[in-house]
């Protein structure tokens, strides 16, 4: 039987590491988070973020601008923020309304309040290997792999999407653990062959178990990240979730054939319970960084 790699174990742990962490400033951490709207799933994701800081004494703000606000208007939020000695990062959560210009608004979040790794000036820090606020899903999918000491250095790693938030950021980071890395998009031209040469599979495409046997390697680790709500009750069944189903009325499947790979691989994260929880807790971790170097800056300033 494959290892199962339980991404709410390796949560409960970078959580736990962070309480001595908290517990040494001489301020709690500050978060702000900026939900525009009313998308049903941003708020749920918003709510989980505010409650994962609550349980961590982490100060958080949730900041709800009307649907109609305008770019420069939640640009002026943003730099209000940017300057308030309380809040350590600023996180707006994305997909945000289309008359919106994404770009500017995320650019405007200081780089060193930068809760979610996103900023440019950040993502540079990444491409050269230097300290600063990482994209929180795939900075939990390197902590989850080294927890279970799956080795990266050498190996070679196949990375399906090409995301800022995902894709790519997980690309870099693994090649940063050393690992030979290949990244996969819709216009990849054999799938299958480029996969089967992965030692290490993620699969971040969007497409509910997309990923079948004909992409997995023997023996290979996967990494599911695909987060698909199934309202269709004979996909549910076919995927083995028909009684979940039954009761909820929709389940959450991977990109990845739940089945076929725990015929393939030598170990997976499943659907839900695998990449899932981890990124809630990278995005704390971050928070609780961004807050010890600004007490360090303001400890020197001094
Ligand atoms: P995205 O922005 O839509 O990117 C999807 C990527 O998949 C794109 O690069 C796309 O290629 C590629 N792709 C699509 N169809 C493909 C195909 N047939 N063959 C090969 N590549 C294909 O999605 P995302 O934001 O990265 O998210 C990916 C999945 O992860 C989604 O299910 C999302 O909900 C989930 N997610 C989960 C978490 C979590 O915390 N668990 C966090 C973030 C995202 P092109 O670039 O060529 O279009």
């Amino acid at each position: 039987m494959p290892q199962i790699l339980d991404g709410t174990l390796v949560r409960a742990q970078i959580l736990a590491d962070l309480v001595p962490r908290i517990q040494q400033l001489t301020r709690r951490p500050g978060l702000a988070v900026v939900l525009v709207g009313h998308n049903p799933a941003s708020e749920i994701y918003v709510r989980n973020k505010i409650k994962a800081c609550a349980d961590l004494g982490i100060y958080s703000e949730k900041l709800t601008p009307p649907e109609s606000i305008t770019t420069d208007a939640l640009i002026a939020i943003i730099e209000s923020l940017n300057r308030r000695d309380d809040i350590d990062g600023i996180l707006v959560q994305v997909p945000l309304p289309p008359r919106i210009d994404s770009r500017r608004v995320l650019e405007a979040i200081h780089p060193l309040k930068d809760a979610d790794g996103f900023h440019p000036v950040n993502v540079g820090h990444l491409v050269s290997g230097r300290p600063a606020p990482r994209a929180c899903t795939p900075a939990g999918i390197i902590h989850l792999l080294k927890h279970y000491r799956v080795p990266m250095e050498g190996r070679n790693a196949v990375v399906i999407g090409r995301s800022d938030i995902v894709g790519k950021p997980m690309a870099l980071m693994l090649l940063q653990e050393n690992a030979t890395v290949t990244i996969c998009h819709s216009r990849t031209s054999n799938l299958a062959e480029e996969c089967h040469r992965a030692d290490i599979l993620v699969a971040a495409i969007g497409k509910p178990a997309f990923i079948t046997a004909e992409f997995i390697a023997q023996g290979s680790t996967v990494i599911d990240v695909g987060t698909n709500r199934i309202t269709d009750p004979s996909t549910a069944a076919r995927l083995g979730r028909a009684e979940e189903f039954e009761r909820k009325g929709w389940v959450l499947v991977g990109d990845v054939d739940p089945s076929d790979v725990r015929h393939r691989a030598s170990a997976y994260t499943p659907v839900p319970g695998g990449v899932g929880p981890l990124t809630v807790a990278s995005l704390m971790s971050n928070t609780v960084a961004l807050a010890e170097s600004h007490l360090r800056l303001a400890a020197s300033c001094c």
